[in-house]
């Protein structure tokens, strides 16, 4: 069994369906996991805020736009009339439903229900041609399958007992489902957060034992620096899953950061691969790669960094674990730490409850706050032959204004916080450095360096 995994671009129109089916084609026996169609899960998103806010008429103007969206793919797609008939029926159903939920009181059940919506329409259409093209395929609930315990987080053992009772034996044939769309603890519709459904691929890859789980996209795996920023970027073929999971948080939207352990834990490859290019062979993540040295460079701003300083810090015990249970009181995951002896500095990308984080902090000691930084990761295999790499990377940076070096929690990784203004020369002063600034590599270029 192979996981196969669409992202909205590639389920973008007709047309892209058309071709999504065709790569569906090629594999018997697979587990297709797909997300709704581009734009949409925006636009619920932005329903739901208009809903909550009492803007209804606004509302409705943008889920009629979605409604005749879905409609006009489906006269696109189905050649067949009972075929056509039936799909608009699904899409008139649905929003029928929709319209009715939202014509009453906001709620955040309601909402994440009206979320889910995007990727059941989605699939239910996906299913309908396929079966019409005769690729036969049965569509699943995910609802049936995936969900999160009280901390928030799905099970591979609870998904895989219940994929074992929907599936039984039979396990040769073509399913399909929904990314992103979970129940929570208490059995409401909630979602694996966005960009969600590269998870609920990564969980259905280790639930089953897929052989492997193939994220499709539209571009062609992952590569060695940002294209929007640096010149001469090259592909990176191969990928650990800790520089995958390294690479995925900073910057590289390639890939959900959660959807790396599923698959790393149960040493399940992830082939990154674009739909417009089927045979190109994007990248591959896994666990045996040969590589040695630097792999990529990645970045990501929106950045806070918060500095505590306590002259209570010195030589005491449990003051970093009264720090973090803060951040974990307001459910504020800490990216980068740097540490003193009399202070520590944190930086979080989601300042949504700063103002209470500051204030508990400064009972423990002064605290300072910086917005707008940037934190730039140098991934790869640092330490491997050449001991100071790591030394003259960082003097490489030695005209920016470093707020933060963190080194050494693994092999794999390098971070440092610069002011976001300063984060493009960063990533183009590291691409030359690194990499040289000559014509892209060759494919081979990484596995040679070793
Ligand atoms: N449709 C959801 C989103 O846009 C989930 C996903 O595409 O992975 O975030
Ligand atoms: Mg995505």
């Amino acid at each position: 069994m192979i996981v196969m995994k669409f992202g909205g671009t590639s389920l973008g129109n007709a047309e892209r369906i058309r071709q999504v089916a065709g790569l569906i084609e090629r594999n018997s026996d697979s587990f297709v996991v797909c997300s709704a169609m581009s734009g949409i899960t925006n636009t619920l998103v932005e329903i739901a805020g208009l809903w909550k806010s009492g803007k209804c008429e606004k509302a409705d103007d943008l889920l009629d736009e979605i409604a005749s969206h879905f409609e006009q793919t489906c006269y696109d797609l189905f050649r067949d009339t009972e075929a056509l008939t039936n799909s608009t029926r699904v899409v008139i159903e649905i929003f029928d439903l929709i319209r009715n939920r939202i014509s009453g009181d906001y709620n955040l059940h309601k909402e994440n229900w009206l979320l889910a919506q995007g990727e059941i329409v989605t699939s239910k259409l996906i299913a309908l041609y396929l079966n019409s093209a005769d690729i036969p395929v049965t569509w699943l609930n995910a609802l049936d399958f995936i969900s999160t315990g009280i901390d928030g987080e799905p099970s591979v053992s609870d998904i895989r007992d219940r994929l074992n009772a929907i599936l039984g034996e039979n396990r040769h044939g073509r399913f399909l489902t929904q990314g992103y769309i979970c129940l929570d603890h208490e059995g409401n519709i909630s979602n694996l957060k966005r960009g969600g459904s590269d998870y609920t691929a990564t969980l259905a890859g280790a639930a089953l034992q897929a052989v492997s789980v193939e994220i499709w996209t539209d571009i062609d795996g992952v590569r060695n620096n940002d294209p929007r920023i640096v010149e001469n970027t090259f592909p990176v073929r191969e990928l650990s899953f800790d520089e995958a999971a390294e690479l995925a948080y900073f910057g590289a939207k390639i890939l959900h950061p959660s959807c790396v352990w599923p698959a790393s834990s149960n040493n399940i490859p992830i082939h990154l691969r674009n739909t417009m290019e089927p045979d190109a062979p994007g990248t591959i993540i896994r666990s045996d790669i040969k590589r040695k040295g630097i792999t990529a460079v990645a970045a990501k701003d929106g950045i806070t960094v918060i500095r505590i300083r306590s002259d209570r810090m010195l030589n005491a015990y449990g003051f970093l674990n009264r720090i973090f249970a803060i951040f974990e009181k307001y459910r504020t995951p800490i990216d980068v730490i740097t540490t003193s002896e009399v202070s520590v500095s944190v930086t979080i990308d989601n300042p949504c409850h700063i103002k209470e984080i500051e204030s508990e902090l400064g009972s423990l000691g002064s605290v300072k706050t910086e917005t707008g930084q940037a934190i730039v990761c140098v991934v790869g295999d640092i330490l491997e032959q050449h001991q100071d790499r790591a030394v003259r990377t960082l003097d490489s940076l030695r005209h920016f204004n470093v707020k933060m070096i963190s080194f050494g929690g693994s092999r794999n990784n390098i971070s440092v916080v610069v002011p976001r203004e300063e984060m493009k020369d960063v990533l183009r002063s590291l691409n030359s450095y690194l990499f040289g600034n000559q014509s892209p590599k060759p494919d081979s270029w990484l596995i040679s360096q070793a």
